[in-house]
């Protein structure tokens, strides 16, 4: 028996990528081998020299399809064999593999808004909602919008293999937040782009759009983000590593750095209301949900654990960001002889 493939890659979509998949009929026993496709279709590409290489990265069970089909992950290069320059997961495995020895942790909360025609889900025709309150965590059919598909979303994440730790409903009707990890920064976003392209996939059967714009509703709503946890081994065995991860984050150009690549449209997000902290001014505190980096009450009592950069929006690369703070944190402990 034949078995299908779904070749799932990341386009060069500017300034945010979009996810694209084709199907490969593949034999019995067959490994998924390297593929094509058509790269002046993505803006990968120009017509005169079209063709684009797919090079599997990683592969798991398709929920969706179930039996013996998988989903593959897939690397952009050049006919060469170079990365195709929207190829950032090139880019994360040299950083990845330089500072291995600290084990690096991420867990990423993925915010998302579900909209149907041009209204988040829940949102009255040609109205508001009643104001944010009920909704964060909510129940019951006036609080709640999506819920089925975020369900079936998950049972088809468990099913792949995904790490996703938990779900909950956001702040603002429609809004909902899946979590990945702990993992390492590339199994991390390997999981959390296969998740996404689940999410999209799961609510294009019921006509829903997923979306992860960072401000997809204007006025007094809360936007979505993708806080990033962060731990190495030190941190996660004292405190001293805790406050030199925090402290590098703020570090001279570092803040402008990093804020530059959290996510398009940033600026609109953190403005210092809705549960954030202002894009232009860096600070870390404990427990305090107003701060650009978070250190959970928790961490603060056990004197070790890990960190939360709140700034990522939820449109981010999650190798793009794993790598910034893998870089920034893992060179500041390694040069304070903290690893
Ligand atoms: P919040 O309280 O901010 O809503 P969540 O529970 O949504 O936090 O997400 C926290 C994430 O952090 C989870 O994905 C969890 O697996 C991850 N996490 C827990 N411990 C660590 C750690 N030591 N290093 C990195 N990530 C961690
Ligand atoms: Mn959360
Ligand atoms: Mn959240
Ligand atoms: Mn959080």
């Amino acid at each position: 028996m034949s078995y299908k493939a779904e070749y799932i890659w990341i386009d060069g979509t500017e300034p945010t990528a979009l996810l694209r998949s084709k199907t490969k009929i593949l034999a019995d026993g067959a490994e998924p081998p390297v593929w094509g496709f058509d790269g002046s279709s993505t803006n990968q590409a120009e017509g005169h020299a079209s063709d684009r290489v797919l090079r599997p990265v990683f592969t798991c069970p398709d929920p969706i399809r179930g039996g013996a089909n998988v989903l593959v992950l897939a690397e952009v290069e050049e006919t060469n064999g170079d990365p195709h320059v929207s190829n950032t997961r090139a880019l994360l495995r040299p950083i990845a593999e330089r500072y291995a020895e600290q084990d690096s942790w991420f867990g990423i909360e993925q915010e998302y808004t579900f909209f149907k025609g041009s209204r988040p889900l829940g949102f009255p025709e040609g109205g508001f909602p009643a104001p944010q309150g009920p909704y964060y965590c909510g129940v019951g059919a006036d609080t709640v919008f999506g819920r089925e598909i975020v369900e079936l979303h998950l049972d088809r994440c468990l099913a792949a293999g995904l790490k996703v730790s938990g779900i909950n409903a956001e702040v603002m009707p429609g809004q909902w937040e899946f979590q990945i990890g702990p993992a390492g920064p590339l199994e991390v976003a390997d999981h959390l782009w296969i998740a996404r392209w689940l999410l999209y996939r799961t609510a294009e059967e019921v006509g829903v759009e997923a979306t992860l714009d960072a401000k997809p509703a204007r006025g007094d709503w809360n936007g979505a983000g993708a806080h990033t946890n962060f731990s190495t081994r030190a941190m996660r065995e004292g405190y001293d590593a805790i406050i030199t991860a925090c402290e590098a984050l703020g570090e001279g150009d570092k803040p402008a750095e990093h804020i530059a690549q959290y996510g398009a449209g940033i600026e609109g997000r953190l403005t210092g209301a809705h549960e954030t902290a202002p894009w232009n001014k860096y600070s870390y505190g404990v427990s305090d949900r107003g701060a650009s980096v978070r250190i959970p009450w928790q961490v603060e009592v056990d004197k070790k654990g890990y960190i939360e950069d709140r700034r990522p929006n939820a449109n981010i690369d999650p190798y793009v960001v794993t790598r910034l703070l893998v870089n920034t944190c893992c060179s500041a402990l390694e040069k304070a002889g903290q690893v």
